[in-house]
């Protein structure tokens, strides 16, 4: 009732195109959803993450849903996750994604989600990590548990984007550290925007090193020129 109510005084509007949202839509309506980049990743044998990644550690499986381009919904969709506080974005694309997923994929031998640490000083200011929703999404869906507190930062990085290939390695590659005993055989990394195969890199190194024989990466959204 009071939902009813609240849409009526404040619409929820698409937040690419601005058009009124039915009340059975969030976030995109259906003409801007339906322009969202897909990536199909879920139809090959190996696809250009994979192989990206492949080449800087052992990886079985890595997959998003969606390209990060400018100029197409998804834009606007991150940028609402990241900086307009609507967390609740994150669960939107893991349920997405989950929906293109067939369950012959690795993903589901995966037992534990361990997210990418996010910078202290960027959570406190956000007042939340991005990718909590996702990969807790992702965990209840494959029925294992989420650990948050498993990987760490032990100190923080500086932003990677201006950097050069080696400068960006040496920035994060001693920058996590691993608390307790684990021994998974297979467990899944989560990401929101894959764009520094930097950062994955150490994470995966750390983990591999630590916790886990095997591991798989999901993001919400991959740039397709993935800085490696
Ligand atoms: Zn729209």
């Amino acid at each position: 009732m009071l939902k009813d109510l609240l849409q009526v005084w404040f619409p929820q509007c698409c937040l690419n195109c601005g058009n009124v949202l039915p009340k059975a839509l969030q976030w995109l309506c259906l003409s801007c959803k339906s322009k969202l980049p897909r990536t199909y990743f879920e139809q090959g044998v190996t696809n250009p993450l994979e192989r990206s990644l492949l080449e800087a550690f052992p990886i079985t499986s890595a997959y998003a849903p969606y390209y990060f381009q400018q100029q197409s919904p998804i834009q606007p969709l991150i940028h609402a996750l990241k900086y307009q506080g609507k967390k609740d974005v994150a669960t939107w694309v893991a349920q997405q994604s989950t929906s293109f997923i067939p369950k012959t994929h690795p993903i589901y031998t995966c037992e534990a989600v361990i997210p990418v640490p996010l910078h202290a000083a960027r959570e406190r200011k956000r007042g939340y990590n991005q990718v909590k929703l996702f990969g807790q999404f992702l965990a209840k869906h494959l029925g294992i548990p989420y650990l948050d507190s498993v990987l760490y930062r032990k100190r923080q990085t500086k932003t990677l984007v201006q950097m050069s290939h080696e400068a960006r390695w040496n920035e994060v590659k001693d920058a996590f550290e691993v608390r307790g005993k684990h021994c998974f055989t297979h467990i899944l990394i989560v990401d929101d925007v894959i764009t520094t195969g930097a950062t994955l890199t150490a994470c995966g190194h750390t983990l591999l090193k630590h916790v886990s024989k095997e591991i798989s990466i999901s993001g919400m959204a991959y740039t397709q020129d993935i800085l490696p």
